[in-house]
């Protein structure tokens, strides 16, 4: 029996809600196609670095290292800088585990509206790729003279060929997986004309080896209105850490709920763990209430066992999840209704339990 090692980190906020009903829906698809997955679960998070000045202790990553998978909920809490809480717990997983593309699927599920006037469902089928292991979010830069009058703060974008290239590659690789075989390259090279014109001429590099893949180039801000206004002439969407960072919870809303979004960073050569989670974060309004929505969860957690090669349950659990969906008295409050995290988590695994598939 194959069995899987997958690291559970919940971290902040409503991670510990959306983790738990993740866990339980993975063993329910474990027990339903015959496999095991040991889970070990990290405390790591804003708690701990109150405690003891550290979100993750010193060998944090050696723990998690030999896993299969990363299973993490959100960093963030009411109480500590958000910078210190990103960069103390999911960017020290993220950059040193090389997780350079981050996938961020997007669809209408059954049963869920968009709030986009002419989309009934079809018209929005996306995959948006983030790059996610330099660009705006590199960490380079700098702060002096603080608090003096002449005090001066950068941030520098830092884009590097290699950089470019492979998260590129995985693109338009992604793009032409995809039956539409069609990506949009968004950049800001206009405004931008260093690194956003390195970024164009290595995408017109890259797509000469994948003949097969349609392309086109999309100015970031122009995007956002082809997304709202035309979103069926899109399908796979690369683009920086930042823009990609911004548009992608444009997609999510358009999806119906921040709350279903899911999330890949993906070591795409797997030398390192890669990481699933929810797009969202704490969500300090609803934390405790038990009514945070796992869809996102459990959609990241699909992603999770496509990645393992699990395609038959990564389906099965898919189609439990939009079976859940379609079913409105199963909707959470951010979809308008008024079911709790473990309606939809007990609904989800009596859906995989009764699909035979
Ligand atoms: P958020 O995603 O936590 O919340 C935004 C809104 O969406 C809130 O109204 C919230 O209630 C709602 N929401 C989010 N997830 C939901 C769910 N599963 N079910 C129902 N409603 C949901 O974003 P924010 O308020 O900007 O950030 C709060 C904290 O989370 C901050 O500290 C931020 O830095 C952190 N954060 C972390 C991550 C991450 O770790 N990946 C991502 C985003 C934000
Ligand atoms: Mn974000």
């Amino acid at each position: 029996m194959k069995n899987y090692r997958i690291a559970a980190i919940p971290g902040d906020g409503i991670g510990s809600e959306v983790i738990a009903a993740g866990v339980e829906a993975l063993n329910a698809c474990a027990a339903r196609d015959g496999f095991v997955i040991d889970f070990d679960h990290f405390d790591w998070g804003s708690e701990r670095y109150k405690k003891t000045g550290a979100f993750m202790p010193a060998n944090g990553l050696d723990l998690i290292r030999k896993h299969d998978a990363i299973l993490f909920g959100s960093a963030g809490a009411p109480d500590v800088p958000d910078h210190i809480t990103l960069w103390g717990l999911r960017l020290a997983i993220c950059q040193p585990f090389d997780q350079y593309a981050n996938v961020r699927p997007t669809r209408i599920l059954p049963g869920i509206s968009s709030p986009l006037r002419n989309v009934s469902g079809p018209e929005l089928d996306w995959v948006i790729v983030r790059e996610n292991s330099e660009g705006e979010y590199a960490g380079v830069g700098g702060r002096v003279h603080r608090g003096l009058p002449e005090e001066v703060a950068t941030d520098v974008s830092m884009f590097t060929r290699a950089g470019v290239q492979r998260v590129m590659r995985f693109a338009f690789g992604l793009a032409r997986s995809r039956p539409r075989k069609l990506l949009t390259v968004v950049t800001k090279s206009n405004a931008q004309r260093h690194a956003m014109v390195m970024w164009d001429e290595i995408a017109a590099e890259v797509a000469a080896e994948f003949p097969d893949v349609t392309w086109d180039k999309m100015l970031v801000d122009a995007m956002t209105m082809r997304m709202t206004l035309k979103p069926e002439t899109i399908d796979t969407i690369v683009a920086t850490n930042l823009h990609a960072d911004i548009l992608s919870d444009l997609a999510a809303a358009f999806a119906g709920s921040l709350g279903i979004a899911p999330t890949a960073n993906l070591n795409p050569e797997r030398t390192f763990p890669s990481m699933f989670e929810p797009i969202h974060g704490s969500a300090f309004d609803i934390m405790g209430k038990g009514i945070a929505n796992p869809v996102g969860t459990f959609w990241s957690s699909v992603m999770m066992l496509e990645f393992l090669g699990e395609t038959n349950a990564a389906a099965r659990l898919m189609r439990a999840i939009e079976r859940v969906t379609a079913d409105k008295s199963l909707h959470t409050p951010d979809l308008g209704g008024k079911a709790k995290t473990t309606d939809v988590t007990r609904a989800v695994c009596e859906a995989l339990a009764g699909d035979n598939g």
